[in-house]
């Protein structure tokens, strides 16, 4: 059985072993949860954030949480929807599938995810809610010691996760089980 919950709320209070966090490219901080998580996490989190020379659109990266009760931070890049065709959908399954493998190799049991892309980037959050959940659940089948944290900021974001949840999950389960 996977594990995987969809919760309201502010992944800045997250006691997990590793945060996910919607980066941009440049790993140097940005606005919406980026900035939330540089802001609890304290000036070190961007001293090292420095010395990683960013990240690929897809890719993931692993840092201390600092201040955080989060023991790390996994820094994703989202991609910025630009009307589906340019590969946002593959892009987005990469960010919690990388970030995924990477919290694995490094120990870590429970993550928790923000809304990768919904915020400034404009990803349609239905759609990015459908991609998301599959790409945890495909990680999860195989590695179902972790423990997946969904952390979404307003009703509108839960009610789109819980929905797809909701929709497909029972079905998916048939087929895999
Ligand atoms: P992106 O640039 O990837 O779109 P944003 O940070 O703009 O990233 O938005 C991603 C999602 O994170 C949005 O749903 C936004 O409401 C949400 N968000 C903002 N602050 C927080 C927070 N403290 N905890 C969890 N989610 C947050």
């Amino acid at each position: 059985m996977v594990k995987v919950s969809i919760v309201r709320g502010d992944i800045t209070t997250m006691a997990v072993d590793a945060i996910v966090n919607a980066a941009n490219s440049s790993l140097l901080g940005g606005s919406g949860v980026d900035g939330a998580i540089h802001r609890a996490a304290g000036s070190r989190l961007l001293d090292e954030c420095r010395t990683l020379g960013g990240c690929p659109t897809g890719e993931a990266r692993i840092t201390a949480g600092y201040d955080l009760p989060a023991r790390h931070v996994i820094h994703t890049v989202g991609p910025i929807w630009r009307g589906g065709g340019e590969g946002e959908a593959a892009l987005l399954a990469s960010c919690y599938r990388n970030s995924l493998l990477l919290a694995l190799e490094h120990g870590c049991k429970s993550i928790a995810f923000p809304s990768i892309s919904t915020g400034v980037f404009g990803y349609p959050v239905a759609k990015a809610a459908h991609v998301a959940l599959r790409a945890i659940v495909d990680v999860l089948y195989d590695h179902p010691e972790l423990d997946v944290t969904m952390v979404c900021f307003d009703e509108k974001t839960l009610g789109a996760y819980r929905f797809d949840w909701n929709m497909w999950y029972a079905e998916y389960k048939e087929h895999h089980d």
